[in-house]
């Protein structure tokens, strides 16, 4: 098998996006950000192909670091991260009702 027609059966693999909600190619991840790949292919990819491998392969290393520069966050740092925005607004949020309820503003 050529390296095209690999290339090809890779970027017609499908996944559901977690930004789009609904199916799209991998040829499609791979050029979301105009000519860079979307910053959460190597997350989204990960487990099914050695998707850091190919595109270190397609992408000069500049292009690379431009779309990967900073590593991909995990879910659990996701997560981690939406936990910790939601404990600081419900920490503002009280703060402002101990406030309003005060009677000397
Ligand atoms: S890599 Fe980006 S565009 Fe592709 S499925 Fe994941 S979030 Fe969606």
């Amino acid at each position: 098998m050529e390296p095209q027609d690999v290339m090809a059966r890779i970027d017609a693999l499908e996944a559901r996006c977690p930004k789009l909600g609904h199916q799209v190619p991998f040829a499609y991840c791979r050029k979301e950000a105009v000519s860079l790949p979307c910053p959460r292919s190597l997350v989204c990819w990960g487990h099914r192909f050695p998707v850091e491998l190919v595109l270190r392969k397609i992408l000069s290393p500049e292009a690379f670091k431009a779309a990967f520069g900073t590593e991909p966050k995990s879910r659990v740092e996701n997560l981690m991260e939406a936990i910790e925005a939601a404990k600081a607004r419900c920490a503002s949020s009280s703060e402002g009702s101990r406030r309003r309820g005060s009677p000397h503003p």
